[in-house]
Parts: C-alpha cells; sequence; structure tokens
C-alpha cells in the first residue's frame, strides 16, 4: 500500500478548511506551480510533480465525499473500499473529468493567468495594433532648433492583397470544421492522477467559429504584413533629452478593422561641445586671460549661433556668473528663449616669454609681494 499523502499539508491548509479556503490555496498553488508559468525546462519539470500533486490534492478535498473518505483512511482511501468506481493503483486510476466534479480549469486559472492560460486566442473580434517605440537621435541645435527629419520604422501594415481580411480574394467565409461553430473545445488531459477535461476557445478559429475558406497568400490569412517605412517627423524647437512625440495611427494596423496603433518616437539629443542645458537654459564656462579680468572689457562667448562679445566689469573673479537673456534654447511650443549663463574661469599663461615675465614681475611689485620669477604658476592658489 502505497504511503498515505497529506492532502492538507500539499494545499497548505488546516484540517477544517472550508470549500473556500481550499480553492483560494489551490488557486494560489496552482498560479505558482503551473507548467505554463515556469521559466526554464528543469523548473517546469519540478513544477510539473508538484502541480500534480496539488490537483490530486484538490480534487479530492473539494469533493465533499471522497474528503469525508480520506479523513477516515487516507489517501488510499480507494483500496480501504471505497466504492465510488475510482478503479485501483496500477494505471487505471481514473477521476474521470475530476470524478465528475465541475472543474473547469480554464475558469479557475484563466484569471489567475490573465486567459493566457490554455493558450487559446481571446478573441477574433477587431483588436487595436501595437504601440511602436522608436529612438532618434539628435544634435544639440537639432533639439533647439527644431528639425526634419526621416526615420525608418518597420511595422505592421494591413495587406493590401486581401485588404486586411486574411481571406483569399473571392474566396469565402466558412463555419470551423474543428470546433464545429462553436468556438469551444474540450479537450482531456490524461496524467497519472487520471484524466480531466477542460474546456479551451477553438484555436483555429479564436472563438468565432468561422474562418477563412482559402487564406490570403501573400498575408497567410493574417491580414497584415510587415513593412519598413520612412517617416518624415517634424522634431519641434526646444524639445529636450527623453521626451518623445507622437504620431497617432502611425504605429502597428489594427486587426479586423481596429484602429491603428500609435507611434511614439523618443529623443535622444547628443550632448553639446561646450554647452550644458538646464530646462531652456544652457550654460557654459569660459575661459578670460587674467588680464582681462583684472581690467574688464569685451570678450567673446560662445552662442547657440555662434559667438557674440560680452563686456566684463574691471575687476572681474574667477568663478563670476554672468547671464545673457534670451540666448538659451527656444521655449517648446511658446514663445521667446532661455537664457545663456557662463562662468568665467581665469586662463593664467602656462608659458611666459623673458618680457611677460619681467613686466609680470614689475606688476607684482607693486603690490609690495615678493616673487620668484623662476616659478610657474605666480598666481596659484
Ligand atoms: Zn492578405
Ligand atoms: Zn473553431
Amino acid at each position: 500500500m502505497a504511503e498515505s499523502k497529506d492532502y492538507y499539508s500539499i494545499l497548505g491548509v488546516s484540517k477544517d478548511a472550508t470549500a473556500d479556503d481550499l480553492k483560494k490555496a489551490y488557486r494560489k498553488l496552482a498560479k505558482q506551480y503551473h507548467p505554463d508559468a515556469q521559466h526554464t525546462e528543469e523548473d517546469k519539470k519540478n513544477a510539473e510533480a508538484k502541480f500534480k500533486e496539488i490537483n490530486e490534492a484538490y480534487s479530492v478535498l473539494s469533493d465533499e465525499n471522497k474528503r469525508a473518505q480520506y479523513d477516515r483512511f487516507g489517501s488510499n482511501f480507494e483500496q480501504a473500499g471505497f466504492g465510488g468506481g475510482y478503479g485501483s493503483y496500477g494505471g487505471a486510476y481514473d477521476f474521470s473529468g475530476f470524478g465528475g466534479m465541475d472543474i473547469d480549469l480554464e475558469d479557475i486559472l484563466g484569471s489567475v493567468f490573465g486567459g493566457g492560460f490554455s493558450s487559446s486566442k481571446k478573441t477574433q473580434g477587431p483588436t487595436r495594433g501595437a504601440d511602436i517605440r522608436t529612438n532618434v537621435s539628435l544634435k544639440f541645435e537639432e533639439a533647439a532648433f527644431g528639425i526634419k527629419k526621416e526615420i525608418n520604422v518597420t511595422r505592421n501594415e494591413k495587406c493590401d492583397v486581401c485588404n486586411g481580411s486574411g481571406a483569399k480574394p473571392g474566396s469565402k467565409i466558412i463555419t470551423c470544421d474543428k470546433c464545429g461553430g462553436r468556438g469551444k473545445i474540450q479537450m482531456t488531459q490524461n496524467t497519472i492522477m487520471g484524466s480531466f477535461s477542460t474546456v479551451k476557445t477553438c484555436d483555429k478559429c479564436g472563438g468565432s467559429g468561422k474562418v477563412i475558406e482559402i487564406p490570403c497568400e501573400r498575408c497567410s490569412g493574417k491580414g497584415i504584413v510587415r513593412k519598413s517605412r520612412k517617416i518624415e517627423i517634424n522634431v519641434p524647437a526646444g524639445i529636450d533629452d527623453g521626451q518623445a512625440i507622437s504620431l497617432r495611427g502611425e504605429g502597428d494596423a489594427g486587426l479586423k478593422g481596429g484602429p491603428n496603433g500609435d507611434l511614439y518616437i523618443i529623443m535622444k539629443v547628443l550632448p553639446h561641445k561646450y554647452f550644458k542645458r538646464n530646462g531652456f537654459d544652457i550654460s557654459a564656462n569660459v575661459r578670460v586671460p587674467f588680464a582681462k579680468m583684472a581690467l574688464g572689457g569685451d570678450i567673446k562667448i560662445p552662442t547657440l549661433e555662434g559667438e557674440m562679445e560680452f563686456n566684463i566689469p574691471e575687476g572681474t573673479t574667477t568663478g563670476t556668473k554672468f547671464r545673457v537673456k534670451e540666448q538659451g534654447i527656444p521655449i517648446l511650443n511658446g514663445k521667446g528663449r532661455g537664457n545663456l549663463e557662463f562662468v568665467v574661469d581665469v586662463d593664467v599663461p602656462k608659458k611666459l616669454t623673458d618680457r611677460q615675465r619681467e613686466l609680470l614681475t614689475e606688476f607684482a611689485k607693486t603690490f609690495g609681494e615678493e616673487v620668484n620669477s623662476k616659478k610657474k604658476n605666480i598666481f596659484g592658489r
């Protein structure tokens, strides 16, 4: 006699569990160990054994009569003389259709697997096409001022031979021969714990009960074909890295007359040689010769369009920040521009001529400084 199994501990419930407790526990475990939910072959193997065990436990405990027998005799109750026609061990252990219970696995697990269980397609009605996401790379200035670009998109398009119907032109729509037009098929699965039947959506007609007599040759009856398209996009001035533009209806084609999905183009803006962007403001560091910092005057600063002159005051120190209005990024979908900010950095000459060194030494002496003119970096911190 085989060792009696503890069906209660298999399902992780107490001996006084209610029908509801059992169903909940079973759902949870069946979801966890369902072969379709495993990722590796190894997991699948392990889970399969566990899944059978869970099914066995539930099939007994969810049946009041069997549960009573089990409570008295343990899992070998069939051999203890339980005469319900369950046969005996040795192969013919047959809970036909779970011993007459109405367990519809699809019903129990369908919600758990979001309808994916039993690999049936849900409907064959109009279905919206999928959205497509793609990236486009932009130069800093292209994002700032906007540009027209051509991008390549590979997408599902309505088959132009059958106009999306999937049927060969002139062919008819007929009743599905697999399900006889019912849209559902009864499947009987044989396992070591018996055979049980499930009702599945017909995979041939997808539940509609109708199929195409002769499928379109161009699209193999799918109604859609893959196509590569060049699409012109208008990148608006002021767009920033990570932002997207969307084109309605430019995604995958819908099925059976469903609407098309949308196309989302995500901007990848390349860094600029000088500028950093912060919203619509841009910033840069500008090196200024120390004499100019001391004396003040016009310096050249970079702008998005080239360069411009800017007057710094006498005695400007390193780290001073200046702002030039309206020289930043054009406001996206708006008017005006952000600002340009720049921070000055003293440009200390690395090499001096004898004459320059002489003059600087003279200059330093006017402040009463002791200067060793051989030392570099006299303006070092
Ligand atoms: Zn076609
Ligand atoms: Zn069918």
